[in-house]
């Protein structure tokens, strides 16, 4: 059985060739739990998409390279959702991610979040859809704070938001305020 999504939510971004587009959708809140379709930062927290999937010069390094993920710009400290349930395989400090989370879901897709403040739920343990894994931050290598997500499906980094796109196609499901929804 499902909700009713009232808070409309837009996601607004580049899209990987420089197109602009524009998602705003609404709808009813029944989700399949395995799909990574939860918004990972609240509406009230969320700013703008500073980075799209694909290629870009870096921010850092000035060259060209590949970015695997979307930059969803939120101030340190705001609360990291889980996009899906699923099991903690990574909680972890590395150099380019800083500290980042790497969840593994049960269709063969995960989730990564990068550069965060604090990570709330360690390696090995269950967390739910839409469960407070961490809080944003700018650790690893970074300009300023936002949080760095990934969709990959069998082992492939996808761009989250043509997944989104498909998951809303496929199931004839909107997104509402953290939501990849279906009827
Ligand atoms: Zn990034």
């Amino acid at each position: 059985m499902g909700k009713y999504g009232i808070v409309v939510f837009c996601v607004f971004f580049m899209g990987m060739q420089g197109l602009v587009g524009q998602y705003l959708l609404a709808g009813s809140d029944f989700i399949d739990q395995g799909q990574p379709s939860y918004f990972p930062l609240a509406k009230k927290d969320f700013k703008r998409l500073s980075s799209s999937y694909g290629n870009r010069i870096h921010p850092l390094h000035h060259i060209p390279k590949k970015h695997h993920g979307i930059d969803l710009v939120a101030n340190s400290g705001s609360s990291v959702y889980a996009a899906a349930k699923g099991l903690v395989i990574k909680a972890s400090y590395e150099k380019g991610y800083g500290n980042h989370i790497v969840i593994q879901h049960i269709n063969g897709t995960k989730t990564l979040y990068g550069h965060l403040e604090l990570m709330l739920i360690d390696e090995g343990a269950i967390t739910e859809r839409g469960q407070t894994i961490g809080t944003v931050g700018e650790t690893g290598q970074v300009t300023g704070p936002h949080l760095h997500f990934e969709i990959w499906r069998l082992n492939t980094k996808v761009n989250p938001l043509l997944f989104w796109e498909q998951l809303i196609q496929q199931r004839k499901s909107v997104i509402t305020h953290n939501s990849v929804l279906s009827r």
